[in-house]
């Protein structure tokens, strides 16, 4: 984000040059010492100045992931980050003083395929001596406010997976660096902490905390990751003084236009008092905010380092005229550093720290600048990157189930993982890039859904047809084509409305059967489903609301869906169902099970529901009750819109409502329409009520006819502008549920964290903006309740929320804007497609019930596992049959296949089942419950692995951190002693003016007994980095394999193999736990 661009100076020596034979003989010579023991030593009694060289880089932003890697496209902005490696690696090589830190994995293994080997080994040689050191570490620096936990821990996975592949122990990161996420969320510190990091550094927070922690010296704290999983969810957590900037004038970069220092003894611009005079009155006046003797300066920013020897050498110079003013009596050290260097000196300080157990959001960074739009900013991107996270795990899952692999399996599966990895990044999902930028994401998901459908299209004819005997075309390649409708989001699949016979196959990825009612576009009502044992299912069809149909560019024939209700679902498998059209004199499906539409603008109350719930709407079309649970409560439900604030940016009171921040105009608020037309379908399996509010909004509500909560399918778009005003819509739940100002938010989809209106947890907020301020992050749900009643919502994406009445819940759906909000992306976000704006659907689920004493499993239990079959349903592939009859279909081939023997406990989630290396999965197992939610489900659940796992040869297991990228027993981490209860703020006298002199705290005694890991492993071993999964150099391999062609590691896993055939592998899961595992098969 804001670079400073200007001077682009085209420097940049031709590569290679340094590394010569004798160079590299020389350096080699030095141990291998990555690690805090590579760190410079501090001075203890000095202000220690640690130096950061780093760059931020982007995975696209204003350019595209690509443009920015080959530095194309400059007049955009001037970044190449080729050329950052490329100049950072040769300055690292001059010297060996020098420090660097890498973050973006996504760039960093792209610039070290196209290496030769000679390169790759001085760089391993830097990594090995800790002079480039990896932070993070991830496929890309990931939003914390709209990504999903199991996408987050994925694209870790990959990134340090690579960097352990590469680099071994030196590659692996031991801290996060969070630096440009627009907030902070609790769950990443939950799950840095599970994946072994020591801490964590970020830039942004909110203006006001921010001034507040500064002036108690509570900047960097232990974070309190988890409110189940107590101290392993631990993390010490930084923020940065000066975002990731350079000090004012201070940025020695080409893109900066900052003095160099000039010390030409008789230059006349020589400048070298000024500019150390100032760098230390910097460092001073940062050192009284913080607790050690121990300062962190960011010396980079957005690109930074494309020509790294320019920064360099004026950091070079700003050490030693800094440094040399300590024989005259300066108490001040300067000394290149990185993060975890920084990190080590903490630690050591021995002092204690504070805790804190809230998260970071909402960001804002001035009084009108809450970062609460971009929640919501391209709300289809976000829905797609669901999908894709959707389709990856199945992918994960075909791959590792197929009988035979071929070898183009691994590169799609990778090419997908990492095309995941990029939409994490946080100007990606978060819809905060330039929109040629959002359509190059867009365009690389399409292409990773391809590659990852020819795998499963592959597998899944491996699967079912068995035997060629029967298959009446044998010189196809594939028998069936299993194709994934991409356009069921506007309901239209071509295989569905153009033949009269097809298979749809139904691919479970949970480790649970489940039962899902199925809907297909079709051209006309009478279809019959045989299911996979030759039963025709009861089926439904329900018409297409007219405004879909209507939507321009949609190109379908569907004018109905028929409903039908798939039943048990094999875990990890699937189930086929054979559907063929009927002729109309063979009786309507339709005509039987459904009533047609009842006249609209009804003037009678409507309801429907089942037996669990029922929704009542009043006369004029809109919800007005909800019964379930025994209570009937007054619930209604409104499409509503607030006008974005336009202004010039030019300062805080002008501010526009953009791509980042949302901003109503003045809190103005609009409903959609007074008077909703409606249409009811009543049939069997499914209530519908079809709502229009409006030309652009309209609604299907649903209650199917076992289901125990409502489904609410919106559509909204094209969100009109010719009034020249932007809009921000939201959908709203109104209650009587006396909530009193309290209402709950998910964490990345896991944790709930309590709000309250108006108010943070740790300190006395002042909210300049009374909606945008109490917007907060919803990956996936939103809740409130009384002592009687409660009320939750699940989304399908990330969305912006709040409560902002009593008994209210609100989610901004989609938002058009006019106007850019000054953070750097250039553009109004005014999102059109096929020359008009932007159409969004998508869904929410409404729970209503009993808040307590409810019969059975709770509610927070039902949503619990129902926000598991949300996330994950089960992938519709479509099969044309035409040359096959149901009865044929049915004898010739497998129609139904699990991948597991053990269903997994209920609240027990398969996080993760995916081909690791050779012979090995990656497996992970979720609780997917909090304590208390439900009196049975959140107790610990128990099951045996091998049993879940008996499609396999399992030779071993053995569990490691939550990134699966080291053995959990011998993971150590840094321990910080949290504050004495009262000490906080007395230890640390707060201040309101900087003071003059440097406050220093002695960093001699610990307070407390802290421990550091090492201290309890034998002399000789690295502690806390030895926590590696070791995999053996290329040498050792060989010798291994000696007499063997597989190229199975086993060497150095025998001590566990030795009891692996006992072992009956049974693991217990506390509330909230994810325990990670590599399972070793038998070499085929
Ligand atoms: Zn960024």
């Amino acid at each position: 984000m804001s670079a400073k661009t200007s001077v682009w100076l085209a420097f940049f020596c031709v590569f290679g040059c340094l590394i010569h034979d004798a160079d590299l003989r020389s350096i080699q010579q030095r141990a291998s010492q990555c690690g805090y023991q590579s760190c410079h030593p501090t001075k203890p009694n000095m202000l220690n100045v640690h130096l950061v060289a780093h760059t931020h880089d982007d995975v696209g932003w204003l350019k595209t992931v690509d443009q920015y890697y080959y530095g194309s496209e400059t007049r955009i902005q001037k970044a190449g980050v080729q050329y950052i490696i490329d100049s950072v690696v040769e300055a690292l090589l001059r010297d060996p003083e020098k420090r660097f830190i890498y973050v973006e994995s996504a760039f960093f293994f792209k610039w070290w395929k196209e290496q030769k080997p000679k390169v790759q080994d001085a760089v391993k040689m830097l990594v090995e001596q800790g002079r480039l050191e990896f932070i993070g570490g991830a496929w890309s620096m990931n939003d914390e406010a709209t990504t999903h936990y199991q996408s987050v821990i994925d694209q870790f996975s990959w990134g340090l997976r690579l960097l352990n592949d590469t680099f071994g122990e030196c590659g692996r990161p031991r801290v996060g660096w969070q630096i440009d996420p627009f907030g902070h969320s609790r769950e990443m510190a939950s799950m840095f902490a599970q994946m072994g990091f020591d801490g964590m550094f970020f830039g942004r927070l909110d203006y006001q905390d921010k001034d507040e922690r500064l002036m108690t010296k509570n900047a960097e704290m232990i974070w309190h990751g988890s409110a189940n999983l107590g101290e392993e969810a631990d993390l010490f957590s930084g923020a940065l003084y000066n975002n990731y900037q350079a000090p004012d004038g201070f940025c020695f970069d080409i893109l900066c236009n900052d003095q160099p220092i000039i010390d030409g003894k008789h230059s006349p611009d020589n400048n070298v008092k000024e500019r150390i005079d100032t760098f230390l009155d910097f460092a001073k006046t940062q050192s009284q905010y913080y607790r050690t003797n121990n300062i962190i300066v960011t010396m980079g920013g957005d690109f930074t380092y494309q020509a790294a020897h320019v920064y360099y050498k004026n950091l070079d110079k700003l050490i030693r005229y800094a440094n040399e003013r300590q024989a005259n009596g300066s108490n001040i050290n300067l000394l290149y550093s990185t993060p975890s260097c920084y990190l080590k000196s903490l630690h050591d300080a021995g002092i204690t720290w504070p805790s804190k157990s809230d998260d970071f959001f909402p960001y804002a960074s001035d009084p009108h600048a809450y970062w609460t739009g971009y929640f919501t900013s391209r709300p289809t991107l976000k829905r797609f990157e669901r999908d894709g996270n959707h389709f990856l795990q199945i992918c994960k899952q075909l791959s590792a189930l197929a009988p035979q692999k071929p070898e183009e399996f691994d590169p799609h599966l990778t090419f997908m993982r990492e095309t995941l990895g990029i939409m994490q990044h946080h100007d990606a999902i978060t819809g905060t890039e330039k929109e040629k930028v959002a359509l190059d994401y867009a365009k690389r998901m399409s292409v990773a859904f391809r590659a990852c459908g020819a795998t499963t299209r592959n597998v899944l004819n491996q699967l079912t047809v068995q035997s060629k005997e029967n298959v009446k075309d044998k010189s196809a390649k594939y028998v069936f084509e299993f194709k994934t409708c991409a356009l069921l989001n506007i309901t239209s699949c071509p295989v569905s409305e153009v033949n009269d016979r097809f298979a749809l196959t139904l691919y479970n990825p949970l480790a649970h059967t489940v039962n899902e009612y199925v809907r297909i576009p079709v051209p006309e009502p009478n279809y019959k489903i045989i299911d996979n044992q030759g039963i025709t299912l009861e089926s439904q069809a329900v018409p297409i609301p007219q405004v879909l149909i209507d939507i321009k560019h949609r190109n379908s024939t569907a004018k109905y869906e028929i409903v039908f209700l798939a039943t048990n679902i094999p875990p990890l498998g699937y189930r086929t169902y054979y559907v063929e059209k009927l002729d109309s004199s063979e009786g309507s499906t339709e005509g039987s099970t459904a009533s047609r539409a009842l006249p609209k603008r009804t003037s009678s109350v409507t309801v429907i529901g089942n037996s669990h719930i029922q929704l009542g709407f009043d006369t004029n079309g809109f919800l007005s009750e909800v019964t379930a649970d025994g209570l009937t409560r007054l619930v209604s439900q409104d499409f509503l819109f607030y006008e974005g604030a336009v202004g010039n940016n030019a300062e805080f009171l002008n501010r526009s409502s953009g791509a980042y921040i949302f901003r109503p105009n003045e809190d103005k608020i609009h409903f959609a329409t007074d008077q909703v037309e409606i249409e009811v379908y009543k049939g069997d399996l499914v209530h519908e009520v079809h709502q229009k509010f409006n030309n652009w909004i309209s609604q299907v509500v649903r209650v199917y006819n076992k289901d125990s909560y409502a489904e609410f399918e919106w559509l909204v778009g094209p969100i009109p502008i010719d009034d020249g005003i932007g809009k921000e819509v939201i959908t709203r739940f109104n209650s009587d549920i006396a909530s009193d100002g309290i209402f709950r938010t998910d964490s990345n989809g896991r944790e709930m964290i309590k709000r309250k209106i108006n108010h943070r947890d740790t300190w006395s907020v002042k909210i300049n903006e009374a909606v945008a301020g109490n917007y907060y992050p919803i990956t996936t749900k939103i809740d409130l309740e009384d002592d009687t009643a409660r009320m939750a919502i699940l989304t399908d994406r990330a969305q912006g929320g709040s409560s902002l009445k009593d008994g209210s819940l609100e989610l901004m759906v989609h938002r058009r804007l006019l106007k850019d909000d000054a953070f750097g992306v250039g553009e109004a976000l005014n999102e059109t497609e096929f020359g008009d704006g932007l159409i969004a659907r998508g869904k929410h689920h409404l729970f209503f019930g009993k808040s307590t004493d409810r019969e059975g499993v709770s509610l927070k239990g039902i949503e619990r596992l129902t926000q598991l079959e949300k996330l994950l349903p089960t992938w519709k592939f479509f099969s044309n049959m035409e040359d096959y009859s149901a009865d044929e279909w049915q004898t010739a081939f497998t129609n139904t296949f699990s991948g597991i023997s053990l269903v997994l406990p209920k609240p027990v989630h398969l996080l993760t089942l995916e081909p690791w290396h050779e012979n090995q999965l990656l497996v992970r197992f979720e609780h997917i419950l909090e304590n208390g939610e439900d009196a049975s489900y959140s107790q610990p659940a128990q099951f045996n692995v091998r049993n879940v796992l008996s499609a396999f040869e399992v030779e071993g297991i053995r569990e490691t951190t939550l990134d699966g990228n080291a053995w959990l027993d011998e993971s150590r981490r840094l321990q910080f002693a949290p504050d004495p209860e009262e000490a906080a703020v007395n230890t640390y006298a707060t201040f309101s003016q900087p003071a003059e002199s440097v406050h220093l705290l002695s960093a001699e005694k610990p307070m407390l007994a802290v421990k550091y890991a090492d201290e309890a492993l034998p002399a000789g071993q690295l502690g806390a980095e030895s926590n590696r999964i070791r995999r053996e150099t290329d040498s050792q391999q060989d010798k291994k394999d000696e007499g063997r062609s597989s190229k199975a590691t086993e060497g150095p896993y025998n001590s566990f193999k030795a009891d692996s055939s006992n072992q009956e592998y049974i693991i217990e899961l506390s509330p909230m736990e994810i325990r990670t595992f590599i399972v070793y098969l038998t070499p085929a």
